[in-house]
């Protein structure tokens, strides 16, 4: 090698020396925060940079370990305390100069999803660490399953977002997640007020749930009629008032309501994990019950505009379509209610204001009453109580002139999703009046 080569590599080196620090900057951990729900625990990890990590589950004591690759931090707390059912507390410390290491002190085995969220609006970069027990999980869903009545009516509440998902925000700060919950309890004790009614929140705390496990809550519950609870947002801080939504197939009936649906399906990116979804089921059951069931939301979303009128600013008079992911339990009546604007100073004062809910959560009792009245009535079932006895089963159905799966379901204790399944019904099937159906 020449010399005047050999000068020209090492300053190459001394360079590259020289940089080598700002190749290894290293990512700082800002926040570590966390959101219970009665059978998993989602912890946030906030970071300047995007985040790469590995795993390791150890035993005795039982501990979940994320090792953070390339970050420090200036997080002030070493220990997070969580004590609820999942874990006892993140322990925050660094492993070695390149590698932070959260160490999770668990209570029982979980099942974990370890994902990362790319900066997002005001939102950093996060690693998302999902601790799931899957003894609770099944707990839970047992108990919902045993709700199933025929001797009430039920209305499953779905207060939209939670946790991490904020929702929109208001002027005042005032989070989407936070007013639909307060809305939604409120709503529930109001209807659990009426005789031969009952009903459920998807969500009873702050904390996230997939669109697609809301929908599988309603159809656990065996829910009569669903409605989610939303606020809406615009730049322009004058738009206000409330609209009502039901579920498109075929497209959204305008724009508006396609860039709505489009914004509200975003809650998804939160979930990290897909969730299992009968696709062949599902298109069987949209073909046989959609427009039965599509009807009786539009219907049931007109009567809410309508009623909510009587207390409250109205944006569109007729419901509007498009394709919600949370209204996909085609089987079942569902409607989704921007309760109003937060972006505008007016509805956010209002959504706000506890007496507000409370006149709110009246009026869609009242038209959930009517509702389900005016069902019964069409259908011949008496209500609040039916007349066949429970346990009383007919082994199988003469299907009647106008009958819907979804009511011969709902007569026999059953869902759509097991009739279909049962009679193996083909997604070509059409119910012929005097068809024999077998009763799961
Ligand atoms: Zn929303």
């Amino acid at each position: 090698m020449r010399k005047k080569d050999l000068t020209l590599w090492c300053t190459i080196i001394v360079l590259l020396l020289v940089y080598q620090p700002s190749v290894y900057a290293l990512s700082n951990i800002t926040d570590v925060r966390y959101w219970s729900a009665p059978d998993h625990t989602r912890i946030v990890v906030d970071s300047d940079q995007p985040l790469s990590f590995k795993t390791i589950e150890l035993k005795d004591p039982l501990r979940f370990v994320v090792n953070v690759e390339g970050a420090k931090t200036t997080f002030p707390h070493k220990n997070v305390e969580i004590g609820d059912s999942v874990a006892h507390r993140v322990r925050v410390g660094q492993f070695n100069k390149k590698t932070l290491r959260l160490v999770i002190d668990l209570v029982k085995p979980v099942q974990s999803t370890v994902f990362t969220l790319k900066q997002y609006s005001d939102k950093p970069h996060r690693l998302v660490i999902d601790l799931n027990r899957s003894d609770l999980e099944q707990k839970e869903k047992e108990a919902r399953l045993k709700q199933k009545s025929r001797e009430h009516s039920i209305i499953v509440i779905d207060p939209g977002h939670g946790g991490e998902d904020v929702g929109a925000v208001g002027q005042k700060g005032t989070y989407e997640k936070d007013i639909v919950l307060s809305l939604a309890k409120q709503l529930k004790d109001d209807i659990n007020q009426r005789k031969g009614f009952k009903a459920f929140l998807t969500r009873t705390g702050d904390y996230f749930i997939p669109l697609e496990k809301r929908v599988a809550i309603a159809r656990e519950y065996g829910a009569d009629f669903f409605i989610s609870l939303h606020t809406d947002a615009n730049f322009s801080k004058r738009v206000r008032g409330a609209s009502v939504y039901c579920l498109s197939i075929k497209g959204a009936s305008d724009e508006a309501a396609k860039v709505l649906a489009e914004r509200e399906n975003k809650s998804n990116l939160f979930r990290g994990v897909s969730y299992a979804d009968d696709k062949e089921l599902d298109s069987i059951l949209i073909d046989l019950v959609q427009t039965q069931t599509i009807n009786d939301s539009l219907r049931f979303g007109g009567m809410v505009l309508n009623e909510m009128s009587k207390v409250h600013t109205i944006k569109f008079k007729q419901p509007k379509q498009a394709g919600f992911a949370v209204l996909r339990a085609t089987e079942i009546p569902s409607i989704l209610i921007e309760t109003g604007f937060i972006s505008n100073l007016e509805d956010e004062k209002r959504l706000r204001s506890k007496a507000f809910q409370g006149k709110l959560a009246r009026a869609l009792s009242t038209v959930s009453f009517d509702f389900v009245t005016l069902l019964a009535k069409r259908d011949g079932i008496s209500i609040p109580a039916v007349t066949t006895s429970r346990g009383k089963r007919a082994a199988s159905h003469l299907v009647k002139p106008k009958e819907t799966l979804w009511q011969i379901a709902r007569e026999y204790n059953t869902t759509v999703a097991e009739l279909v399944k049962v009679n193996k019904l083909k997604k070509a099937d059409h119910l012929i009046v005097g068809k024999r159906l077998l009763i799961p």
